[in-house]
Parts: structure tokens; sequence; C-alpha cells
């Protein structure tokens, strides 16, 4: 079967563990490449430039929205959040499984512009596990805490959008149950229109052979 990377969208609500588990996916299975953003966002202690994001300036990132060089972008919290386009194509062109960690409003735009991309949402048990982690996570203050709250209120209106729903409880076993989607929807013969047309065609010359 045609070996074709998709294109992954997966988001969730902030301190759902999206890092983490994308960290493990990567380490595990040599057939993703993930793509880092573009944000007007300060680094948090110990992030680095080019590594967790290319950190910019406001207007920096605008000249990339209008030289095109972004797939997608959204503001999140008052800040610009966006995928750098050449990246995404050379990856897919590769053959590679491209993962965007991205928010809602970002994941719809992906999936206007590419029907086949596979989008999951990535959720903590539940809202008080969630609310846990982000004052677990102890690199942000009680306001920025509360604006990711709001916000996961929000983000939870949009969920039906996505493909699948995915529970972070156990990360092992999410890895797993992530990995399993991705090749299970590499196998919809939507995304496998090149391997179709392939054994259509050949069928028909084999057809044609016996007339
Ligand atoms: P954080 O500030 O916690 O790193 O990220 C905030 C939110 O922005 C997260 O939900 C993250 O997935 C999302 N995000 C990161 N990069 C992008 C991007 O390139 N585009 C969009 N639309 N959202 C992004």
């Amino acid at each position: 079967m045609a070996k074709k990377g998709i294109l992954i969208v997966i988001s969730g609500f902030s301190g759902a563990g999206k890092g983490t588990l994308v960290k493990k996916l990567l380490e595990k299975y040599d057939e993703y490449a993930l793509s880092v953003s573009m944000t007007t966002r300060a680094p948090r202690p110990g992030e680095r430039d080019g590594e967790a994001y290319f950190f910019t300036d406001k207007e920096h990132f605008e000249d990339t929205i209008r030289q095109n060089g972004l797939v997608e972008y959204a503001v999140y919290c008052g800040n610009y959040y966006g995928t750098p386009r050449a990246y995404v194509e050379e990856k897919l062109t590769e053959g590679k499984n491209v993962i965007l960690e991205i928010e809602i409003q970002g994941a719809l735009k992906i999936k206007s512009q590419f029907p086949e991309s596979l989008l999951i949402f990535l959720t903590p048990p539940s809202g008080e596990e969630l609310k846990r982690r982000l004052e677990g996570r102890g690199t942000e203050n009680a306001e920025v805490i509360a604006k990711r709250l709001a916000r996961a209120v929000e983000e939870s209106e949009g969920v039906e959008a996505y493909d699948y729903i995915v529970v972070n409880d156990k990360l092992e076993k999410c890895v797993e149950e992530v990995h399993g989607l991705v090749e299970a929807a590499r196998r919809a013969p939507v995304r496998q229109k090149a391997f179709i047309k392939e054994i259509r065609e050949e069928l028909q010359r084999f057809t044609k052979g016996a007339e």
C-alpha cells in the first residue's frame, strides 16, 4: 500500500499533556515529523528558539502572514501562533506523518484546507484534573491559569469538529491509542487515492489484454 504521510492535528486543553504525548510518539516511531510553530508569546523558562517555537515579534509575524508563509495562524490568549508552510509541505512530500500541535481555530482552518487531515482532541480525564495540572506546572501565574481555564470552556464547544477524542490518563496507553488511530486513518480509501488509482489502472490493463 502507498506510504504517503498524512497531516495530523493534535489539539487539547492547555494542560492536557499534548507536548509529552507528541514527544513520546516521535521517540517511538520514526514516521512522524513535528512542525515547530511561530509565536509572539514570550518563551517560558527552558524553551529554546527553534525547538519549542520560533519566537518572534508581531511585525515579523504579520509580514510572514502577508507572504503566505503560514499554513494557518490564530490568536490565542492575546498572542499570535502559526504553522510555517515550507516545513509541512516538505515533510509530507517525504512521506512523513506531520504533526501540528495547535489550538482549535487553527485546526478548523487545516480541516478546510486539507480535508484529508486527521484531527485528534486530547483531554485529561476530568476538569478537576486539568485544573490541577495547570496549577502544578508552576510556569504560569494565577491570571494566566484563569485565562486558560476560560479558554478551555470555549474550546470544549468545538470538540465535535474533531475526528477523535483521546483521554490522556496513562501516557503509554495514550501514545499507542493515537498511533493506532493514525494507522487506521491511513488505511481509509480517502487517504489512499494514489494506491487505488494505481491498482485500478493495473487491473484495467489485464482486462484489455484478455479482450
Ligand atoms: P502554549 O502557549 O501553551 O505553548 O500554546 C497555546 C496554544 O496554542 C496551545 O493550544 C497550542 O496547541 C496552540 N498552538 C501552538 N502552535 C500553534 C500554531 O502554530 N497554530 C495554532 N493555531 N495554534 C498553535
